[in-house]
């Protein structure tokens, strides 16, 4: 298997080449050559794999065909250390619980719990697994990896979870000083690994990023100090997620020639995109539904063909801030699908119209007729208060409590699900994380896992610094002897 850019570049890499790598040189995203493709056999063996085996087992038969550059037994036995009943709180690690929805008569609703990871939300699904790939991978090379991101929550905690104790890693995470929940901020700053370094600017979430930006335009801080990233845009995240698209099908489904629907609360679209992908395999999935919040750039594209990318004026602060994107960073690898693959197309796209003007429409492209036809994207938008009713009617007909995340992937999904084709719900968080909307829905605070009882008293490791991308590269270069 050899990966190549969306956007045309000659190099043709594996898998272990892209593996610690951000974007493709010319500006672009990695997918694969050619999507591996499973027969009704294969998808009847991974079945029996799935559901004699189990999680892990499943991961590794979907990974080995994407994976040529690592032998067998190690990557067996990577998965089988990322994907254990310790980590997951399940034996399932994603298990399915049936919702009773006031919806559509006959249609039937899952929850896919995704979220009882280290950090309880979705990412830990991708971020656990890529943390022992980093680590495999680094000692074979016998290098180091300087990890540096911004985050706004959830992706900064996952990869410091993912990460903390690894060899050769380290993980520089700045984050916007008092912004984020306090459960949240008690779950990043309490981890006390030597590896693992918190950084609160005093300034917003745009701020962070200004600076890791600025970091990695210097390329020979860069180089000198092996900057890293593990975004959402890192092909191995993406492909983690397949996995979990295929073991919800096996469990809401009996026979290889029933068909599922997934709902899939999106931001940067990759979770979604995901499902593209194990789609794009001949898994019988029919809709993918991409739920977004008030922030709703692609659900403008799915409905008129426009996609355009809002200025940080534009970017709404909601109650499922794991979804305020601006743009959706991986949104250009099911682009570069629609449009036949056509490489020139999506850099002229992503590259020049976006740079120029900010957005691009394909509406009046017949392929744009496609997304929906023949790839099976739907969509829909949640709102503030479509979230605090989904809480509360999920609640009062379940005894269930969501997520504001998964709130939107609901309220977007019922009115969808038809009889027969069961609707997964991607479940992304668990309430505790987003508390204040929890109670303002429902007058009480959410459960918290008992491993995280009287996380906010702990010991806390942060370091406040201002706003100056010199003063984070003087911290980073200190900290890499
Ligand atoms: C990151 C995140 C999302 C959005 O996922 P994308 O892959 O960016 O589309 C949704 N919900 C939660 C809780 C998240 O942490």
């Amino acid at each position: 298997m050899r990966y190549l850019s969306t956007r045309g570049h000659a190099d043709r890499k594996r898998f272990c080449e892209i593996l610690l790598e951000g974007l493709a040189p010319d500006g672009g995203l990695y997918l694969p050559e050619a999507y591996p493709q499973i027969s009704a056999a294969e998808l009847t063996r991974l079945r029996q794999i799935h559901n004699t085996q189990g999680y892990a087992a499943l991961a590794f038969e979907v990974l080995s065909l994407y994976i040529d550059d690592i032998p067998a037994n190690d990557l067996r036995a990577l998965c089988d250390k990322t994907y254990t009943e310790a980590i997951f709180g399940t034996r399932e690690i994603v298990p399915l619980k049936v919702l009773q929805t006031k919806g559509v008569p006959g249609a039937r609703i899952y929850l896919e719990a995704l979220s009882n990871g280290p950090t309880l939300a979705f990412k830990d699904m991708a971020m656990q697994l890529l943390g022992n790939l980093f680590e495999y991978e680094l000692t074979r090379r016998n290098a180091e990896l300087n990890i540096f991101g911004a985050t706004s929550g959830d992706t900064g905690s996952a990869a410091e979870y993912a990460m903390r104790g690894k060899k050769g890693v380290r993980v520089f995470m700045t984050s916007p000083e008092g912004r984020m929940s306090p459960f949240q901020q008690a779950q990043m700053f309490s981890l006390l690994d030597a590896n693992i370094h918190n950084i609160a600017i005093q300034g917003v979430f745009d701020d962070c990023q200004d600076i890791v930006k600025a970091v990695s335009n210097d390329l020979a801080f860069k180089h000198k100090y092996k900057i890293g990233t593990v975004n959402s845009i890192n092909w191995a995240r993406l492909l983690a997620q397949v996995v979990y698209y295929f073991a919800g099908y096996f469990q809401a489904t009996q026979s290889d020639t029933q068909k599922v629907s997934f709902s899939v609360p999106s931001g940067n679209f990759g979770n979604v995109c995901a499902g593209h992908v194990a789609r794009m395999m001949g898994l019988p999935i029919e809709h993918l539904i991409v739920a977004t919040n008030e922030n709703d750039v692609l659900d403008e594209f799915f409905r008129t063909g426009v996609y355009r990318v809002r200025g940080s004026a534009d970017t709404h602060e909601t109650s499922s801030p794991s979804m305020d994107i601006s743009k959706a960073s991986n949104f250009e690898r099911f682009v570069f699908d629609l449009l036949n693959r056509d490489s020139a197309r999506v850099k002229h796209l992503f590259h020049d119209q976006l740079n120029q003007t900010g957005q691009f429409d394909l509406g009046h492209d017949p392929l744009f007729a496609q997304a929906k036809t023949k790839f099976g994207f739907l969509s829909g938008k949640s709102t503030h208060a479509d979230r605090l009713h989904t809480i509360q009617t999920i609640y009062a007909d379940n005894h269930i409590m969501v997520d504001t995340h998964t709130a939107d992937g609901l309220k977007v999904a019922v009115p969808l699900a038809k009889p027969n084709v069961p609707m997964l719900v991607l479940e992304t968080a668990l309430p505790i994380k987003f508390a204040a909307t929890l109670v303002e829905a429902l007058g009480c605070e959410p459960d918290r896992p008992a491993k995280f009882e009287g996380i906010e008293a702990l010991p806390k490791r942060v370091l406040v610094m201002p706003k100056s991308v010199d003063a984070v590269k003087a911290y980073i270069a200190q900290h890499c002897d």
